[in-house]
């Protein structure tokens, strides 16, 4: 559902993905680790669309993310296109990146509403069933500043799913909380693991929870994969030797 084909993103003379190739199946679960700097974010805001790209294909769904088949093969994709490619993927943020003047359950309609046209009432409907979902029916009412860093990324992650994504992808989502919050965060994640048409790409420093969730592992390094494979594999018996020094220093 995913592939990146030699993908590269530069910034000035320092390139950040560097002819980065992958693929992620539909359903798939699958945990980025990797060094601070090793291009994991930049993964994802060009999935989102938040970062263009100086080199290779995305696509999503099959089809090209930032280029659209033409008479003459890919070309630069029009906002039209970009914008129905966006509607595949919800994202959580680590800072969570809420609306502090709406209350929650606001949080959660405005985009249904105005991006997929939803009436009030639907999107409504749809939030009450997320708010139940991640456990904070009780908090609609709330404004963000009224609720704890834990409550805050659960409203994120349903804000992202009241868009119906087809794939959801997680950046660092518990690595600004409090470690006692982090627990309440993680669980409502892993229920979505069980989820299997939903494809999730999700990168964290969280390593027993990668293990426990994701059906594969990459290990990223300047920009590229240096070792992948399944968490039993990976964790225990890396073949690679900048992994194992890796994974010495997250333990
Ligand atoms: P971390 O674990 O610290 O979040 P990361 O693996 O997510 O790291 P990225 O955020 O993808 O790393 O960044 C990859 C590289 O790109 C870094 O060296 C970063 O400094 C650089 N970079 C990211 N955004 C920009 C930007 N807007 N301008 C210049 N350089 C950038
Ligand atoms: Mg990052």
């Amino acid at each position: 559902i995913i592939t990146f084909d030699k993908v590269v993103k530069t910034y000035g003379d320092h390139t950040v993905l560097d002819q980065l190739s992958f693929q992620i199946n539909k359903g798939e679960k699958v945990t980025i680790i990797g060094p601070s700097g090793s291009g994991k974010s930049t993964v994802l805001r060009i999935l989102m669309t938040l970062e263009g790209i100086d080199g290779g294909v995305v696509y999503v769904g099959g089809e090209p993310l930032w280029h659209e088949r033409g008479p003459n093969g890919l070309e630069p994709a029009g906002e039209a296109h970009l914008h129905h490619m966006r509607g595949q993927l919800g994202m959580v943020f680590q800072q969570f990146n809420l609306f502090p003047h709406m209350t929650v359950l606001r949080n959660i309609t405005e985009a249904p509403v105005k991006v997929l046209g939803l009436s009030k009432a639907e999107a409504r409907e749809r939030a009450d069933e997320l708010l139940e979902l991640v456990g904070l029916s009780e908090h609609a009412r709330k404004y963000p500043h009224q609720l704890s860093g834990g409550q805050q990324q659960r409203v994120g992650i349903a804000r992202a799913l009241a868009m119906r994504p087809s794939i959801l992808l997680f950046d660092e989502p518990t690595s600004a909380l409090d470690p006692e919050l982090v627990g309440e965060v993680l669980n409502v994640i892993g229920r979505l693991a069980e989820e299997h048409d939903l494809t999730m790409l999700l990168v964290t420093h969280e390593m027993r929870f990668a293990r426990e969730i994701s059906d594969r592992v990459l290990f990223f390094d300047r920009g590229r994969i240096v070792e992948e494979g399944s968490p039993e594999r990976l964790f225990t018996a890396p073949s690679q030797e900048r992994t194992r020094e890796f994974l010495k220093t997250t333990l």
